[in-house]
């Protein structure tokens, strides 16, 4: 392929590391109402460096044909791309088989998958499944429409006031009837990195299976799902510097043989010419029609350029950034967190002025924030607010864009006096 573009080395944070890669995000280098872009938002989705856009842009114009279904040159060679993408991914979270590695078109559809299929194959009318007070609203509605169909009970691991998870509670929710505890790695309004491995391990002293959502830790933290074990894991592209409408579903090789088909999988293996004889039913099982080979690639890309920089370097940055952001915000007056921000998320308020109007306020100075409820509300109401304003953080984000934010906010502020 061409334009490889290859990451820098990697330099220590607050020497050259800031800001070293932003020349890699074209779009970085718009203005926006007259001002430089200054984007905070990337827990709602990241920019995509050249090198994504290139390899998508490449494939388009000199591979594309749809995958495993022709003898012809150019679909064996869009198949190699869209296999070996898969291969990419098995390799960025320690899967022990590609068998496990289910192209889906994000968290979203993953969880829903899950929620479907193991509902249908493993719970009964009075079962139970485990969330937490933190989930994104896609962790809990699909639970919801199945309890529509058969009749589960959704419990609640409960957070301390400080957005923690209340792990003396949650082992006290497990029962004979538990069949799974579903919860995010990170909480995107909280920032909480929770201690999933230590979840888990609780979890399956109760033979309980876990699904975790790693939409938000993906992009900042190195995930080994062998190390951690657990059952199934989702995560976005979009938010992990590739494409969107691409995401993965990681699930044991054993639990995916259990579970049926999500969406009429069986009619499409029927029908596919496999040239390649080497295909098994996993993961294709749950690969109805053409997949978006194309973002595969994609988010292959992307994978390899956030190896090539180095997860490890870019969880130190942000992790610097995000406790830059908490210090120098602190000097606004009236400023409420909501939070540990463990890591890149930091949500909060500041006086009596509306979430949605400082967000408005900030967007004119080429400020982009997340302001609402980040498809939270029951988090909202655990924590008494109707919505926060949200920055958070990537590996392109610089003190000096933290400045700018707090300039901003103290600017606005003036105000509302
Ligand atoms: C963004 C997000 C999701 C949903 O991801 P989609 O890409 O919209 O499917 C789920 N959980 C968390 C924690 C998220 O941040």
């Amino acid at each position: 392929m061409s334009n490889t573009q290859t990451a820098a080395e990697p330099l220590p944070f607050g020497g050259g590391w800031e800001g070293a890669f932003r020349a890699d995000f074209p779009i970085l280098s718009r203005t926006v109402h007259g001002h430089p872009l200054i984007y905070l938002d990337n827990g709602a989705t990241t920019q995509k460096p050249r090198c994504v856009i290139d390899a998508m842009t490449d494939e388009y114009l000199n591979v594309n044909a749809n995958v495993h279904r022709g003898v012809h040159y150019l679909s064996q060679q869009a198949t190699d791309l869209h296999e070996a993408a898969r291969e990419t991914i098995r390799r960025f979270i320690n899967a022990r088989s590609t068998a496990e590695i289910v192209f889906t078109r994000g968290t979203t559809e993953s969880i829903n998958l899950v929620a479907a299929t193991f509902g249908q194959a493993c719970m009964q009318d009075g079962d139970e499944v485990i969330l937490t007070a933190m989930e994104h609203h896609s962790n809990i509605v699909p639970w919801q429409l199945l309890q529509a169909r058969t009749r589960i009970i959704i419990k609640v691991c409960p957070i301390t006031d400080d957005g923690r998870l209340d792990l003396e509670a949650l082992q006290q929710l497990f029962t004979p009837r538990t069949r799974l505890l579903s919860l995010t790695a990170v909480s995107n309004v909280l920032g909480t990195v929770n201690p999933i491995r230590d979840i888990i391990r609780m979890a399956h002293a109760h033979d309980v299976p876990v699904l975790i959502d790693a939409a938000q830790a993906a992009p900042h933290l190195p995930l080994d799902v062998q190390d951690l074990d657990c059952d199934f894991l989702a995560f976005s592209g979009h938010k992990i510097y590739g494409p969107t409408g691409i995401g993965v579903l990681y699930g044991k090789e054993a639990w995916l043989d259990r579970l049926p088909p999500y969406m009429g999988g069986g009619e499409m293996i029927g029908k596919v010419t496999f040239e390649h004889t080497t295909f098994n039913e996993l993961p294709y099982k749950f690969e109805a029609g053409t997949p978006d080979y194309v973002a595969t690639t994609g988010l292959a890309r992307a994978l390899d350029y956030v190896t090539a920089i180095g997860l490890d370097n870019i969880q130190q940055h942000e992790q610097a950034l995000t406790s830059y952001a908490r210090e120098q915000l602190s000097q606004v007056p009236g400023i409420r967190f909501f939070g540990p921000s463990d890591d890149a998320v930091i949500s909060f308020l500041v006086g009596d002025i509306h979430h949605l109007d400082l967000g408005t306020l900030l967007d004119q100075l080429g400020i982009a924030v997340r302001t609402g409820h980040h498809c939270a509300e029951p988090l909202m109401h655990r924590l008494g607010v109707e919505g926060t304003v949200r920055a958070s953080f990537a590996l392109y984000n610089t003190r000096e864009e933290v400045d700018a934010l707090v300039a901003g906010i103290l600017r606005i502020q003036k105000m509302f006096r």
